[in-house]
């Protein structure tokens, strides 16, 4: 039986690259393994695989009876549905230890660093497999997405280093200017829908046995948000009403680096707890001064203020 190799539900650049990446490696080392994506590829993402030629992978949705080796998350809340009726045999992630268990023993390869694409390098690195020219490339572009260009607080040397070494091997001279084009991509939200907007990189958490959303929109200057902005908080309404405490959606400004929180809460002044800050204005929302990461600098502070 062939592992399907998977990220979390709405897929980012790191999910899908990190999905063929591991399946590659998996391949090489002789297993079967396939990547899959559990719906369809955001705009950078497809920029990314189209850059170096490189196939976007089947969707699928259910691990029934399937071997799953998951990349990019080890929460059940992002993982594939009925992931019990399925068998985990491999994580490679770089967001806190989810909720995923297993009764069988497995490979795991999870550590504090900027995106899975520097995972992926040390694993290579460390069965000795040479990484071919694509691979490097869509994973590099992995990391300079997932780091917003080394410039989120979750960014760290082994992510530049990787970057540096996935760049030489892809033959990328200036992967700063091809990281930027690709954050354009990414940012862009002319003539897209708020609820497309909401979904582009929205996340459940189960948090003190509360569901709570979140969403994150990046974007190179938040004031192209400012006439969606009242449409964007109506679909974080529809999705609180459909069995949530609390929707979140984080709109970015990667330049002036901090980011508006809006908020639909039963309680807001649990988000106002975990950030310090009023809940304010007729969108309910606050700035957080240097917050580019969902990972480190929000779902930390909102899981202790609903614990
Ligand atoms: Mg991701
Ligand atoms: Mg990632
Ligand atoms: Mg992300």
């Amino acid at each position: 039986m062939a592992i399907i190799v998977c990220g979390h539900k709405n897929p980012d650049a790191d999910s899908v690259t990190a999905a063929i990446a591991v399946a590659d490696l998996l391949s090489k080392r002789g297993m079967e393994a396939t990547p899959v994506t559990q719906g369809p590829l955001t705009p950078d993402a497809v920029f990314v695989l189209e850059k170096f030629g490189v196939a976007a992978p089947a969707i699928e949705t259910d691990a029934t009876d399937k071997e799953i080796a998951l990349v990019d998350h080890s929460d059940l809340a992002q993982s594939l549905n009925n992931l019990d009726k399925g068998k985990v045999v491999f994580i490679a992630d770089h967001h806190k230890l989810g909720d995923v268990t297993t009764p069988n023993p497995l490979e795991i390869w999870v550590m504090p660093v900027g995106c899975t694409g520097t995972v992926i390098k040390a694993m290579y690195d460390f069965y000795g497999i040479a990484i071919t020219k694509a691979i490097a490339g869509i994973c590099m572009l992995a990391i300079l997405n997932d780091t917003v260009l080394f410039k989120s607080p979750t960014c760290t040397a082994a992510d530049k280093a990787a970057v540096e070494a996935l760049a030489k091997i892809a033959g990328v001279a200036d992967y700063k200017a091809l990281g930027m084009d690709m954050l354009k991509i990414k940012g862009s939200v002319e003539g897209i829908p708020a609820v497309d907007l909401m979904n582009r990189d929205y996340k459940d958490f189960n948090m003190g046995g509360k569901k709570v959303g979140i969403g994150q929109v990046e974007v190179l200057d938040l004031s192209l948000l400012d006439k969606i902005k009242p449409a964007l908080v109506e679909e974080c309404k529809k999705l609180k009403s459909d069995g949530r405490h609390t929707v979140l959606l984080l709109l970015t400004d990667i330049m002036k680096e901090g980011s508006e929180i809006l908020v639909v809460s039963e309680d807001a002044s649990l988000v106002e707890k975990a950030f310090g800050g009023k809940v304010a204005g007729a969108l309910n929302s606050m700035w957080v001064d240097g917050c580019m990461s969902r990972k480190k600098q929000v779902v930390p502070p909102m899981e202790k203020a609903f614990a």
